[in-house]
């Protein structure tokens, strides 16, 4: 089954993304909080896929025993960094034989200390050309694709981002799921942008909560996210009380999910961080439509 289904009339979509972990303390942590986030009913997770070679065999690992063993789909991220067509069709063929039916085909960030992304030889220089490629070689494949609320930060406007965006759901993408972001008016203006342009695929937000002030501040400079100036100020009050920082993170996501269900989202997808107590409290705070 591909991850489209579980989008529609009458459906909403919960989805969790983890990420490999290096070492093998970080994958036994990781399967007791999988446990524990299965118990929200996600509709299948995602395992993102990194720059270096050790955690890109991991991610195939990390989703295809969720998959065995909750019996959820799932999907694998997959980037055009430093892959070339042919090692991408091996990688695909590996997950399809693993049971792993859907990718999230991005193009990836350049490599450290360069600035600009250049197709590797033999590769592609953009996700629309990945997503081609996918469609063409497995066409039984679901395709998601990223998309930003607040613009790609290497797109020189947010109209030609739009454009970018519609190339790849052209080129056969079944959703696109958002970078995080925590001003919902930037997603709403987003999707209303995006049903303009014809993109008519469902376009799903992703929700990082806050945890953790420092981290948030690496990962959003990292992306680009904005933080709204009271929540960060509301943060800093609690500069040496993480427990304090925490409640003010997962409120905030609480509020800031349940702006999103009322706008009638098509579902939610939560960066989880391979941690399972701020997405679970949350969720614990929002009432899911149909669930
Ligand atoms: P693209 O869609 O190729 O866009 C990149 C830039 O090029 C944009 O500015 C766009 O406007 C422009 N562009 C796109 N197509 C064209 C074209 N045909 N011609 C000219 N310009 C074009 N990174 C990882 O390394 N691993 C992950 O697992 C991962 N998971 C992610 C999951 C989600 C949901 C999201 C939103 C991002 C994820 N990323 C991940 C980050 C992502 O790799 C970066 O944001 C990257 O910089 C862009 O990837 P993209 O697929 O959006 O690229």
């Amino acid at each position: 089954m591909t991850i489209a289904k579980f989008y529609g009339a009458d459906q909403f979509g919960l989805s969790f993304e983890l990420f490999p972990p290096k070492t093998a303390v970080g994958m036994t942590r990781l399967a007791e909080q999988a446990g524990k986030l299965i118990e929200y009913g996600p509709d299948y997770m995602t395992c993102t896929y990194g720059a270096g070679g050790s955690t890109q065999s991991r991610t195939l690992e990390v989703i295809a025993d969720i998959r065995r063993q909750y019996q959820l789909p799932v999907a694998t991220h997959l980037t055009c960094v430093g892959n070339t067509a042919d090692s991408l069709h091996e990688y695909l063929t590996r997950a399809l034989q693993s049971g792993v039916r859907n990718v999230v085909a991005l193009r990836g960030d350049p490599p450290q200390g360069e600035k600009q992304f250049a197709a590797p030889a033999g590769g592609f220089a953009h996700a629309n050309q990945l997503v081609a490629f996918i469609r063409a070689e497995f066409p039984e494949m679901g395709i998601a694709v990223g998309g930003y609320p607040e613009t790609h930060q290497e797109a020189p406007s947010p109209e030609i981002d739009l454009e970018n965006l519609k190339r790849k759901v052209d080129a056969g993408a079944d959703l696109v799921i958002t970078q995080l972001f925590y001003h919902n008016e930037d997603f709403f203006r987003f999707r209303e942008q995006c049903e303009r342009l014809g993109i008519g695929v469902p376009v799903v937000p992703g929700l990082l909560p806050v945890t953790n002030l420092g981290q948030i501040q690496r990962i959003a400079s990292l992306c680009g996210a904005k933080l709204p100036a009271p929540f960060t100020a509301n943060l800093q009050r609690y500069e040496n009380d993480p427990r304090g920082q925490f409640e003010v993170g997962v409120e905030f996501a609480i509020c800031q999910a349940q702006e999103l269900v009322a706008g009638d989202v098509a579902g939610l997808h939560f960066y989880v961080l391979n941690q399972s107590a701020a997405t679970g409290r949350v969720l614990d705070g929002v009432a899911l439509p149909g669930r």
